[in-house]
């Protein structure tokens, strides 16, 4: 049987949602507030499927400031 677990959301904060999926061997964690998604792997740990905005803002943003202290 699969397992939900009501978590904090590691992106925005608010409640969210960890689905522990037995039969796909894999760990799903969303959260509705702010579009945030991983998957990873039961056993191996490793990440299948990512996506959350504001991470992904923040590495473009990252890289912008090592560019420019490049140039
Ligand atoms: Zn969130």
């Amino acid at each position: 049987m699969d397992l939900i677990q009501r978590i904090r959301c590691s992106n925005c904060g608010n409640y969210g949602q960890r689905r522990y999926l037995q039969h796909k061997k894999t760990i799903q964690t969303s959260c509705s507030n702010c579009d945030y998604y991983m998957e990873i792997g039961s056993e191996t740990g490793k990440v299948i499927e990512a996506y959350a905005p504001g991470i992904y803002f923040r590495v473009d943003s990252l890289q912008t400031a090592v560019n420019s202290i490049a140039v």
